[in-house]
């Protein structure tokens, strides 16, 4: 077996040493899986459902401990870390009601009766990325458990801690081996396995869209089913007529919060034209105003990035000629630390205007009326998340109506509430997580006709 380092970002200290699954260990895990659906496809609902109840419970239990770990593993700010470990509690309660109410249909037909059914698939493999690496996890194994499938789960090679933790929890709750697996390991050797193992009969993909494409290829060979939650580079749309004062006060943290790794991060902010002065004149102290420090305190806004790599690739879009409006603060001293920064002017065609950066790094765009701030927004190969700020509720809802992306927000910044749909249009994705529809896609429909004549 090989092993990983894993670095807390803040520090750049090793905080564990973890073993990586390799092919073999894999296949048994999946082999194990496949054998386990058998009996756990079986258990009754109102079993299953206490079972996840107790998951949740022991997750619970240990928001705190989860918390502490995502700080130390993924330099998250605490406060954001004890979010994100109750969401997987929340997650895993929402989806304990649904083994009891899994219905099918009673459809009308001549000479019997017509039934549907909703079949669990097997086993389901879920690959997760470094930025969110509890929720992501939760939203991939809560309903697929519900469902009665299995699952297989490989954490990003950086961020695997509260995944392994949370795979013991499953286990102290009572859920049976081999129902969750965590797989810590390469994405080439295990994630690309759930792609070819033939046992595995969905495959759930959080990352990057050049990945996400090559899994969606490996999936066509066995017309595996696919969710695929990809990038973004979502349009904050400020229209004159808002609340000027509170829409520049939230900007910041609809881009930078966890530093911006985030795939709903608002990275261009797009402006109207009459309002742009007064606009960026509020916006300046709002981005000097946030607090990026240690962590691990209460009062921290925003962390480091996530490795060397990550803010080598951030400063990529950082040459000496760009036109930083303004910058925030950040510690210096050992860890990935990033300045919150705004760009602006930029010209559309600018590299930070279309590339998804994943960094603290926003552009600032004017537009010139709600058609302009509508293709402005649409002007790009993504299509995730949003925000709208405008006192003008019709202009709301057509701009929202008129805005290709999965997620809106009028007058917030919110993409995620784990009773409704979660999921991109365009190349960020296909399929949605959480709400009331992810059940459909952890599940076949089967129909029976049972006829009544003879
Ligand atoms: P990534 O694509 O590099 O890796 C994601 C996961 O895929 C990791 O676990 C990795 O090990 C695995 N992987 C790598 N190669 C693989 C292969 N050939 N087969 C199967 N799995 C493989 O992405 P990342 O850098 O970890 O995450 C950042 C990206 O994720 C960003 O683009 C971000 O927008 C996106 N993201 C999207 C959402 C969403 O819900 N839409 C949420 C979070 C992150």
């Amino acid at each position: 077996m090989t092993t990983f380092d894993v670095v807390n970002p803040a520090t750049e200290q090793v905080v564990a040493t973890i073993e990586q699954a390799g092919l073999a260990e894999t296949d048994a895990a999946i082999a194990r899986a496949a054998t386990t659906y058998e009996s756990w496809r079986a258990v009754a609902p109102a079993d299953r459902a206490r079972l996840l109840r107790a998951f949740a419970a022991g997750v619970d239990a240990h928001v705190e401990e989860l918390a502490r770990l995502e700080v130390a593993n993924s330099g998250h700010t605490i406060s954001n870390a004890r979010w994100e470990a109750g969401n997987v509690r929340d997650v895993l309660t929402y989806y304990s009601a649904a083994p009891e109410r899994l219905f099918g249909r009673q459809i009308p037909v001549a000479g019997g009766v017509d039934v549907t059914f909703k079949e669990p698939l097997g086993v389901v493999g879920v690959v997760v990325p470094w930025n969110f690496p509890m929720p992501i996890a939760g939203w991939g194994f809560a309903p697929a458990l519900a469902a009665g499938n299995t699952v297989v789960l490989k954490p990003a090679e950086l961020t695997p801690l509260t995944a392994i933790r949370l795979g013991e929890l499953a286990l102290e709750a009572g859920l049976p081996e081999g129902v969750l697996t965590v797989l810590p390991g390469k994405g080439s050797v295990v994630g690309e396995r759930f792609v070819t193992h033939p046992a595995v009969r969905k495959v759930v993909f959080t990352g990057s869209t050049e990945v996400g494409q090559r899994v969606m290829r490996g999936c066509a060979d066995q017309v595996k089913r696919v969710t695929l939650e990809l990038g973004g580079k979502s349009a904050n749309i400020v229209f004159a007529d808002a609340d000027l004062e509170w829409a520049a006060a939230t900007a910041p943290y609809g881009v930078f919060d966890n530093a911006g790794q985030d795939c709903c991060a608002r990275s261009r902010i797009l402006v109207e034209r009459s309002a742009y002065e007064r606009f960026m004149t509020l916006l300046e102290p709002a981005v000097r105003g946030v607090r990026v420090e240690d962590p691990g305190l209460d009062s921290a806004e925003m962390g480091p990035l996530i490795s060397r790599g990550q803010w080598e690739a951030v400063a990529s879009y950082l040459p000496d000629e760009a036109p930083v409006a303004f910058r925030g603060q950040c510690p210096d001293g050992p860890g990935f630390w990033f300045p919150p920064t705004v760009l602006a002017p930029v010209s559309p065609e600018d590299r930070a205007v279309r590339e998804e950066i994943f960094g603290p790094v926003v552009v600032v765009l004017p537009f010139d009326d709600e058609a302009d701030a509508v293709r402005i927004a649409n002007d790009t190969p993504y299509g995730l998340s949003g925000s709208i700020w405008t006192q003008n509720l019709g202009r709301a809802l057509r701009v929202a109506r008129g805005v290709e992306t999965g997620n809106l927000s009028v007058n917030s910044h919110s993409s995620v509430r784990y009773a409704t749909p979660f999921g991109g249009f365009k190349q960020s994705g296909l399929g949605r997580e959480l709400g009331p529809d992810a059940l459909d896609s952890f599940t076949e429909v089967k129909n029976v006709f049972i006829s009544t004549e003879g």
